[in-house]
């Protein structure tokens, strides 16, 4: 079986992030993961780029924690993706997956879309949607917001959330017949709680991956 983990912010993207893309990947690499797709937060979520660069110029930096995880994880072996996690504010996140910097170059009209939109944009490319820890409950959360006919996916087993959250998560999932996805939503190289997806087959790009989810060919590790 191969572990990948579909939720892993870094310093260069994320501004809660605390290591490199780089040295995420030496971490995933000796805790044993085939890979990782690096979801950081978006241009509406807790971005380390500041936002009133041009559109070409802030994609070029948003990526750079993907560039650096995929250096690094090509040396060690590992396979490294691009995703992002699109915040619609209050906590409400999406992890996407499947689409990649040409996208973004391409709909710059991302940073201002609404959820429904942004969902039909992405299915329409052929993205892949899981709604990130839809139960979280924090000073920033004010209500809990549910997308059942927009997303591809829960996560389930979000690791450091705890049990209370990823058990409404998990029952959420089964009532509406959603894909189940495990993640660590790891910020540091040091993450205290990882959780991975694990497949039968090995991951030569993110369609593969994509292609376990929808098939449910995966199972979920707490690790
Ligand atoms: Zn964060
Ligand atoms: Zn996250």
């Amino acid at each position: 079986m191969y572990k990948y983990d579909l939720h892993v912010h870094t310093k260069e993207g994320s501004a809660c992030g605390r290591s490199t893309g780089a040295e995420m990947a030496e971490m995933y690499a000796r805790e044993g993961y085939s890979g990782f797709v690096v979801t950081d937060h978006f241009y509406t979520g807790n971005t380390a780029v500041p936002r009133d660069l041009p559109w070409e110029e802030w994609v070029e930096r948003f990526c750079e924690g993907y560039r650096s995880a995929k250096r690094r994880g090509d040396e060690l072996g590992l396979d490294v993706f691009l995703g992002w996690e699109f915040g619609l504010g209050g906590g409400t996140e999406f992890l996407t997956l499947g689409l990649d910097q040409n996208w973004l170059l391409a709909n710059p009209d991302v940073r201002r879309m609404d959820p429904v939109t942004y969902c039909t944009k992405v299915h329409e490319a052929g993205g892949y949607l899981i709604h990130a820890h839809p139960f979280l409950e924090a000073s920033y959360v004010p209500c809990i917001r549910l997308f059942p006919r927009l997303v591809d996916a829960v996560e389930v087993l979000n690791a450091p959330k705890g049990d209370f959250i990823n058990a409404r998560a998990t029952e959420y999932a089964l009532a509406y017949d959603l894909t189940r996805t495990a993640g660590s939503d790891s910020h540091n190289d040091r993450w205290h709680a990882l959780a991975a997806v694990s497949v039968p087959c090995r991951a030569s790009s993110i369609t593969d991956l994509i292609s376990a989810l929808r098939n449910r060919e995966h199972s979920l590790i707490q690790l």
